[in-house]
């Protein structure tokens, strides 16, 4: 049986907030995630309040556990707003963007299939995932990378950084300052080498971002994406958080994504989850557009040598054993590092250079997969 955001909000309503309210009218939901019999949620509050606020938490975890067909219940307590602070807005208020819980977005309508769930972002041709199975791999230098590269096919192309564990997007453009809001009180995204750019980083500090849970990280990325004017994009490439737990499938579930990218290094753990990456987007039912051998051999700034060190090839060879497209090699290079550590990145940087060539050709992989789509946007 499953269990729908209504029943969960029902229950919810028979529990009386400190504030003398219904929790459900008390402005501190985040948005609730019911799937499969799982439901999570969080409950958002002042740092100076939270002590009062949990035993709410407990009660609400026990009422949405006694709602037959739960399995699973995770009701978090979040405290990030600063005391004396006034609850959110339903939207951003002017001036001071910030991620506020999505309660103010309509649930996700439909049923059965997962994809159907999930409404396109108006004026958005292609959303994209790159996904690893794993942090560190070099996942957020290829997704701007791979941006760059499809803005050079002369695409008109957006990056979400949806990597809300370790948003690196502002450190790898450059880019510090907060989005502005339009008229209409959404965020109005950065811009940097020709790309429309977002990401939580512009919005939280780093150390907060790292106590993120599975579902603030959803009604952040839903915010991210719906409460951003995008404008016209042949396609936005959303850098998601690293690994296949609940948050990446909850989120991979209900971004409208019409493909994956797999990033991985060539070592034996990094493939194995690769392999769940695959999996997951399996499961949804989002396509894998393909596997990227990140840090594929190891390429001397000096003299050019290649050498193997992680046992290159290792990718192509799961890609094809999978039946997965096998997008291209990127070798680990001084030049990518530094030119990603210092916010310009190699193909915008070094746009004649053999790596911008690369990153280039994966790009020109991408888009053929979703020329169709594109087209049609
Ligand atoms: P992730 O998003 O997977 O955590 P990052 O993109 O932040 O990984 O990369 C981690 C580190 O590795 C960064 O310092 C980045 O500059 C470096 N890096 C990524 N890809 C390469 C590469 N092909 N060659 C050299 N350094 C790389």
């Amino acid at each position: 049986m499953s269990v729908t955001q209504q029943q969960v909000l029902d229950s919810l309503a028979r529990i009386k907030s400190p504030r003398g309210v219904a929790l459900t009218n008390a402005n501190v939901l985040s948005e609730i995630t019911a799937s499969d019999g799982k439901v999570f949620f969080s409950i958002n509050v002042e740092a100076a309040e939270a002590r009062a606020w949990e035993s709410v938490r407990a009660e609400a975890e026990a009422a949405v556990r006694a709602i037959p067909g739960v399995t699973t219940v995770m009701v978090a307590l979040t405290a990030e707003r600063k005391p004396g602070s006034a609850p959110p807005p339903p939207t951003p208020s002017r001036g001071t963007p910030g991620v506020q819980p999505a309660h103010a977005h309509k649930p996700p309508q439909g049923g059965g299939s997962p994809m159907a769930r999930q409404s396109e972002i108006p004026g958005v041709g292609a959303v994209i995932a790159v996904a690893s199975g794993k942090g560190g791999v070099g996942k957020s230098t290829t997704a701007l990378n791979l941006a760059l590269g499809l803005r050079d096919l002369g695409l008109k192309v957006g990056l979400l950084d949806a990597d809300i564990y370790g948003p690196s997007v502002p450190r790898l453009t450059g880019l510090r300052d907060k989005p502005e809001l339009n008229d209409e009180r959404k965020m109005i995204p950065l811009r940097r080498f020709g790309l429309a750019i977002m990401s939580i980083g512009f919005l939280v500090e780093e150390e907060t971002a790292m106590i993120w849970r599975g579902p603030m990280v959803m009604s952040a990325v839903t915010q991210m994406l719906r409460d951003v004017q995008w404008g016209t994009l042949d396609v936005l490439v959303v850098d998601m958080p690293p690994g296949t737990g609940d948050a990446q499938l909850t989120l991979a579930q209900n971004v409208p994504l019409k493909g994956a990218v797999i990033i991985s290094t060539p070592q034996d753990l990094s493939l194995i989850d690769a392999r769940r990456g695959l999996a997951m987007f399996k499961k949804v039912n989002v396509p894998v557009l393909g596997i990227v051998e990140n840090m594929s051999y190891f390429q001397c700034p000096h003299c050019g040598t290649k050498s193997d060190i992680f046992g290159h090839g290792g990718a192509r060879h799961e890609a094809e054993k999978l039946g997965v497209p096998f997008l291209g090699e990127i070798p680990l290079h001084m030049a990518i590092r530094a030119t990603s550590d210092a916010g310009n990145p190699v193909v915008d940087s070094e746009p004649d250079g053999p790596h911008a060539a690369i990153y280039r050709a994966i790009a020109g992989q991408v888009r053929d997969q979703l020329k169709g789509i594109i087209a049609a946007a």
